[in-house]
C-alpha cells in the first residue's frame, strides 16, 4: 500500500483478487515466479492529461482525463471511460485492474485498461457534452488505435458520448479503423452492444440457477440502477419469468411490487435516456413507491442485480438480503458489493457472481464489435446474441473449472479470478519480463 497511497479501491480490488488466488498458486508455485505477481499489479502505463474546455456562458473549465493501460498480455488494452465527478486514479486503477481478468476470461483477445474524467455530465447542455468530449479525444488520440487501446463507454458515457469522441479521433487521424467500440450502427458499431452487459448478466445467473437445477421463472427480482446496464438486465430478466420489483439512481430507489412490463421500461427508458431525467419522475409516471435517498437491499427478493456502481451493497446491506432469503446476487456493476458483503453471501450460501464473470458480456461484444469492423462485416442481432450467450455460458464452464469445490458447490469468485488469472499468466510467463 505504500506504493498506491490515498487508493483505497485499487488495493480492495488488488486484495480481493491475490487472496482468492493465493491457494492457487501456492499449490501452482511458477505463478510466484519471475516477478509475476509484482508485474500483474502495476500498470503497463497511467496518462493523466488537462481537458480544457469552455461552457455556454464562456467561462474555461479545466477536467482531469486519464486513460490506465493496465496490461497488454493477451490483447490491445480494452476498457471503459467513464465520466463522473468521483472519478480518480485509485478507482480507475481498480476498474482497470478487474478488465484485465475480466477480458481474458470473454475467450477473445483484449488485454485490459480503462480511463475517463472527473467531468460531471449532469445538468450540462448537448453543446457543453460535445465540447468536452472533443476536448477529452484530442489528448486521448495519442494513446489509443485499433492494435493499441480501444476505449468504450462506461458510467455517463454511452453511445452520444462515444460517437463524439470517435469522430474526433477520426478527424485527426484520418482513419476510420476500429478505435472506439458502443459505436452506432452508421459507423462501425455492432448490434446487441448496447443491451449486451445486462442481458449478459442474466443469461450468467440463468446458467448458475440451472446449474442448481432452478430457473429463473417467477423469482423476485431487485435491480439496482436505471442506466444501460439495469434497463437491459430488467428487460431479459422479464424475458426469462422474472418479476422486476425495485430501480434506482444516486437520488433514491422506486419499488413497484406489481413488477416492470414492457411498457413500464419504456417509460423508464424515455426518462433516463431521452430527458436525463431521476427515477423519481419515474415512479411518478406509473404510480409506484419513491424512497429518497435509499437503496433497493431492504425489499424482499430472490435475486439481486447490483448494476448502479461500486460499493453499494455493504455488509449490512447483505445480511438484510441474507434475512430475506435471496439465493442469487449476480453483479452487473463493476464491484457493487463491499468484500465483506461477499463474505456474507459466501458464508450464507448464496450464489454469488463477481462482475468480472457475470458483468462480461458487455466487453465480450465490444471484442464482436471490434472483430465485425475489422472484418468490414455485420452480424445479425440473433449472431451476435447468440454469440453472446455462448461466451457466457463459457465463462460460467471456465468459473466451474476452477471454482468448484469438494461439496459441489460452486464459488464463482475463485472460479473467476484464476479463470482469468492464468490466462493473463501464462501469457505474460511466455513473453518473458518485460
Ligand atoms: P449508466 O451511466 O448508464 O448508469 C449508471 C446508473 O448507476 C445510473 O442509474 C446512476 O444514477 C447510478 N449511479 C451511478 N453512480 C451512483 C452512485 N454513486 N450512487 C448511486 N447510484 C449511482 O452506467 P452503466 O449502466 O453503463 O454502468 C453501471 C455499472 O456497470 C458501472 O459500474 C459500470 O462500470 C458497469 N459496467 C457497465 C458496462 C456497460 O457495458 N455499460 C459493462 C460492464 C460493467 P444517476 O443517474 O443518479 O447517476
Amino acid at each position: 500500500s505504500e506504493r498506491n497511497p490515498g487508493q483505497p479501491e485499487y488495493m480492495q480490488a488488488v486484495t480481493e483478487v491475490i487472496e482468492s488466488l493465493w491457494p492457487f498458486i501456492t499449490n501452482n508455485p511458477r505463478y510466484a515466479e519471475h516477478g509475476l505477481l509484482d508485474r500483474i499489479v502495476e500498470p503497463e502505463r497511467v496518462v493523466i492529461f488537462r481537458v480544457a474546455w469552455v461552457d455556454d456562458s464562456g467561462e474555461v473549465r479545466v477536467n482531469r482525463g486519464y486513460r490506465i493501460q493496465h496490461n497488454s498480455a493477451i490483447g490491445p488494452y480494452k476498457g471503459g471511460l467513464r465520466f463522473h465527478p468521483s472519478v480518480n486514479l485509485s478507482i480507475l486503477k481498480f476498474l482497470a485492474f478487474e478488465q484485465t481478468f475480466k477480458n481474458a476470461l470473454t475467450t477473445l483477445p483484449m488485454g485490459g485498461g480503462k480511463g475517463g474524467a472527473d467531468f460531471d455530465p449532469k445538468g450540462r447542455s448537448p453543446g457543453e457534452i460535445m465540447r468536452f468530449c472533443q476536448a477529452f479525444a484530442c489528448e486521448l488520440f495519442r494513446h489509443v488505435g485499433s492494435d493499441t487501446d480501444v476505449p468504450a463507454g462506461d458510467i455517463g458515457v454511452g453511445g452520444r458520448e462515444v460517437g463524439y469522441m470517435s469522430g474526433m479521433v477520426k478527424k485527426l487521424t484520418n482513419r476510420s479503423d476500429c478505435v472506439f467500440t458502443g459505436k452506432g450502427i452508421s459507423f462501425g458499431g455492432s448490434l446487441v452492444r448496447p443491451e449486451a452487459t445486462g442481458y449478459g448478466t442474466v443469461y450468467f445467473v440463468d446458467e448458475m440457477l440451472k446449474h442448481v437445477g432452478q430457473s429463473l421463472e417467477g423469482l423476485r427480482v431487485a435491480v439496482s440502477g436505471s442506466g444501460n446496464v439495469a434497463q437491459y438486465a430488467i428487460e431479459k430478466a422479464m424475458a426469462f419469468g422474472a418479476k422486476v420489483v425495485t430501480i434506482s439512481d444516486s437520488s433514491g430507489t422506486v419499488v413497484d411490487e406489481d413488477g416492470f412490463t414492457p411498457e413500464k421500461l419504456a417509460i423508464l427508458a424515455e426518462i433516463k435516456n431521452v430527458l436525463y431525467g431521476r427515477v423519481g419522475e419515474y415512479a411518478e409516471r406509473v404510480g409506484a413507491r419513491f424512497l429518497s435517498g435509499e437503496r433497493p437491499w431492504h425489499v424482499p427478493v430472490d435475486v439481486a442485480l447490483p448494476c448502479a456502481t461500486q460499493n453499494e451493497i455493504t455488509e449490512d446491506d447483505a445480511s438484510i438480503l441474507i434475512k430475506n432469503g435471496v439465493i442469487c446476487v449476480a453483479e452487473g456493476a463493476n464491484m457493487p458489493c463491499a468484500a465483506g458483503a461477499v463474505e456474507r453471501f459466501e458464508h450464507a450460501k448464496v450464489l454469488f457472481a463477481p462482475g468480472k464473470a457475470s458483468n462480461a458480456g458487455g466487453v465480450a461484444t465490444s471484442g464482436l464489435e471490434m472483430s465485425q469492423q475489422a472484418m468490414r462485416l455485420f452480424w445479425t442481432h440473433e449472431e451476435v446474441d447468440a454469440r453472446l450467450q455462448e461466451i457466457m455460458r463459457a465463462i460460467h464452464q471456465a468459473c466451474l473449472r476452477y471454482g468448484e469445490k469438494e461439496d459441489g458447490r460452486v464459488n464463482y469468485v475463485d472460479g473467476a479470478n484464476i479463470a482469468g488469472f492464468v490466462k493473463v499468466a501464462d501469457a505474460m510467463l511466455a513473453q518473458g519480463v518485460i
